[in-house]
């Protein structure tokens, strides 16, 4: 009842992703339809309910443009799970902050990036220059499209690929 599932607004464009649970009680609502099962049938004693993988709002909902929350897992995820510096690939990384917060640093997008914890503890409170160090990639907001704010669900649902493009 907690497999992810896919909720578009009226005009297909991705929303979020909630849960089996919730979906299907905006589908029994009439708030929603079904757009993709996929998944076989939940049973209940009188009847049973396709286990739905996408549904889609019957209204459309008015929302900003999504954006990637600025978050230590996002700004790993950014950087492909790499350390900045030297390039190491791992599971355990820190953030460093490129200018020093007590520099001035601010806490951006821009001033972001994975580091190793050899490499954060070599650069220590210093600046790059100071520091004689150098990032891989200059750090940027990542993208806000749709693929990119629902890759990690994409990768494990792959029917939602052609709902998620292009948005
Ligand atoms: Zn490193």
């Amino acid at each position: 009842m907690f497999a992810p599932v896919l909720v578009l607004n009226a005009n297909f464009e991705p929303v979020n992703v909630t849960s089996t649970r919730r979906a299907i009680g905006l589908i029994l609502n009439g708030k929603a339809s079904l757009v993709l099962n996929g998944r076989g049938e939940i049973k209940t004693v009188s009847r049973s309910y396709p286990r739905p993988s996408i549904i889609r709002l019957s209204k459309m909902i008015k929302r900003p443009r999504p954006r990637v929350r600025l978050t230590k897992r996002e700004v790993l995820r950014r950087d492909d799970y790499t350390c900045q510096y030297c390039g190491q690939r791992s599971s355990y990384l820190t953030i460093d902050h490129v200018v020093p917060r007590h520099l001035g640093g601010e806490h951006t997008w821009e001033n972001l990036v994975a580091a190793c914890p050899a490499c954060n503890h070599r650069k220590g409170g210093r600046l790059l220059e100071q520091a004689h160090m150098h990032l891989l990639h200059t750090p940027t907001e990542p993208p806000s499209s749709a693929r990119y704010i629902f890759g990690r669900h994409v990768r494990d649902n792959e029917e939602w690929l052609p709902f998620v493009d292009g948005w």
